[in-house]
């Protein structure tokens, strides 16, 4: 109906030399159409992992989808050839990175990059693929846009050069955009700018967003729903009122202190201690314990089950599971 995306047990693991990474450890969310979710957490929770999945851009070896279902349109993408993923990247989900100078050719100019990436999807005159570029600067607010198409990469700032960026992963009206830390490179002032700027063009285009990053000040501005990921696992997930508001597990509770914020200027920052488990044998309980001030026995023992606290905030901790308490008094004989 309203889902364009719908990931379900997504599981995802890497081989490497010290043995089997599980980076992504069951991941289920979905994406409504026109929203913004995002999904939020340290380096290394698999948040990129995650995205990549969904493009089917995991290199395979080292990395392997395990496990899992990645519904769009109807269809699994999981499922799909790598042909026909071919069309659905930059034409039915698009992705864009921290970097813009990785996304663009700088021996080309900056048309002849909107133009290509036309063309490899329409079956369109070169004329008509001109038109719709100057279209797309225009949409992006790159001012003069006929005279900005012949110029190179070198020739704009970083933060017209994320425009631009911007402006090819839109130019084939995908239904997803995918943004992996997208305003990491820039600096504050033009980070706002860009948000804002993701906000105008799904308002004037309808594409749904999927926002990955590691700053809750990003998210403050522009997600409608928000996942945190730890270690491999979406251990919260809400609208942006309850995760800022009214968070429960205590991970989100550590990054809303520990992680600069737009909406609360000057407010002391406090580090989450410690650091994530090794994803190569993670823990079979809460992959928090180690560092939560609440753990619990149980907590060590046994992965917290998913507790709905209203229809769209869920957590993952004992805290909040009504079972905790029978749990602590039979566990020593049951688990
Ligand atoms: Fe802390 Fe236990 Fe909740 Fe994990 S399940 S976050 S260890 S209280
Ligand atoms: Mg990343």
């Amino acid at each position: 109906k309203n889902r364009v995306l719908a990931v379900q047990d997504l599981h995802v693991s890497f081989t490497t030399y010290g043995g089997e990474v599980k980076a992504v450890r069951g991941v289920n969310f979905h994406l409504n159409k026109g929203e913004t979710l995002a999904i939020v957490g340290e380096s290394g929770c698999g948040k990129s992992v995650t995205s990549q999945s969904i493009m089917r851009l995991i290199p395979d070896p080292p990395g392997r989808i395990t496990n899992g279902s990645i519904e769009f349109n109807g269809q699994d993408l999981l499922h799909l050839s790598e042909k026909e993923m071919r069309s659905v990247r930059g034409k039915d989900i698009s992705m864009i990175f921290q970097d813009p100078m990785t996304a663009l050719n700088p021996t080309l100019t900056i048309g002849e990059q909107i133009m290509e990436g036309i063309m490899q999807h329409e079956s369109i005159s070169k004329k008509g693929a001109s038109e719709k570029a100057v279209d797309m600067l225009n949409l992006v607010g790159i001012p003069h846009p006929e005279e900005r198409l012949k110029q190179y990469p070198h020739q704009f700032s970083g933060g017209m050069r994320q425009r631009i960026v911007i402006a090819m992963a839109l130019v084939c009206q995908p239904d997803v955009l995918i943004a992996d830390e997208p305003t990491t490179a820039l600096d504050v002032t033009i980070q706002a700018q860009i948000l804002e700027l993701f906000k105008e063009v799904q308002r004037k285009t309808g594409v749904s967003i999927i926002l990955i990053t590691h700053d809750l000040g990003v998210v403050a501005q522009v997600a409608d729903r928000i996942a945190v990921m730890y270690a491999g696992k979406i251990v919260e997930e809400g609208t942006r009122r309850e995760i800022f508001y009214h968070p429960q597990h205590p991970y989100t509770k550590g990054l809303l202190k520990s992680v600069p914020r737009l909406d609360l200027d000057g407010a002391e920052l406090i580090p989450i201690a410690g650091s994530p488990p090794d994803l190569f044998s993670p823990p079979a309980g809460c992959p928090f314990a180690a560092r939560c001030d609440y753990a619990m026995e149980v907590c060590d023992r046994v992965y917290p089950a998913k507790t709905e606290l209203s229809g769209d905030h869920h957590v993952d901790c004992w805290l909040q599971d009504p079972r905790a308490k029978a749990m602590l008094s039979t566990i020593s004989y049951n688990i």
